[in-house]
């Protein structure tokens, strides 16, 4: 049995990003543990953390930490902290990977999964996830550093959808192409096709975001609604850089 440390930036993109390969690990009999470096723009709201949990419990999780931070959202404007937190970007790189560290020291993890060094599509708060997880790797020293990203063609392909379905959602196409990574820069694709319902039921779990008002809500809606076998085939894998070489591997 393995303990595998899956580090996220917000509640929904552990289901999003990972929620089949944490799904798979789990089933396999491998320790699951969540680590979530903020929830809400005003730190840690209790509905999005119920809906968190919910997810947690449907992907097999069986542990999930709250590092405590705010959102630090993804528009033009960096917010000033809320009253008593510290925005995630603005948290110091060294003392969140202390954290996380202490949080693989005391499991016993030999698997941090983290986000690329784009930080996917480039939300602050996941560039911030890349840069903490390399350092938490780094300080801890054994242990496998895996990058989760998308191969910038499968980013494309859901773009295409999106345009053909007329979905309202807002992006910036040049910005996505530079986004996530080269597929010669992926060195592990999971098959996670089986655990495609508990995916998608994680998504689903994450009720606020896909009810409102969110950049990606619109996306969100379609994907929880599509039939679980048409899901299944568009989220059939799930894609990570290995990143332990330049990472912690000394
Ligand atoms: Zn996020």
């Amino acid at each position: 049995m393995t303990t595998i440390v899956a580090f996220h930036a917000h509640p929904d993109d552990e289901a999003l990003l990972t929620g089949g390969t944490l799904a798979r690990a789990a089933a396999d009999g491998h320790r699951v543990v969540l680590v979530v470096a903020t929830i809400g723009m005003r730190g840690v709201d209790a509905s999005r953390r119920a809906e968190l949990e919910a997810s947690a419990e449907v992907l097999g999780v069986a542990r999930v930490v709250h590092l405590g931070y705010a959102d630090s959202g993804h528009g033009a404007v960096l917010y000033p902290d809320p009253p008593g937190l510290v925005r995630f970007v603005r948290a110091s790189t060294d003392e969140a990977a202390a954290r996380l560290m202490a949080i693989l020291r005391e499991e016993g993890a030999s698997v941090l999964l983290s986000y690329d060094r784009n930080g996917g599509y480039g939300h602050r708060d996941h560039v911030k996830v890349h840069e903490v997880g390399k350092r938490a790797a780094e300080l801890a020293g054994d242990v496998r550093l895996l990058e989760a990203t998308i191969p910038r063609d499968a980013v494309a392909r859901l773009i295409r959808i999106v345009r053909l379905a007329r979905i309202p959602f807002r992006y910036d196409v040049d910005a996505l192409l530079r986004a996530y990574s080269a597929k010669s820069e992926i060195t592990h694709t999971f098959d996670v096709r089986r655990f495609a319902r508990q995916k998608q039921a994680a998504i689903a779990a994450h009720s606020s975001q896909v009810k409102g008002d969110g950049r990606l809500a619109p996306l969100m809606r379609v994907i929880t609604r599509l039939p679980a076998p048409l899901f299944g085939l568009v989220f059939a894998r799930e894609w990570y850089v290995d990143a332990t070489s330049r990472g912690s591997r000394s």
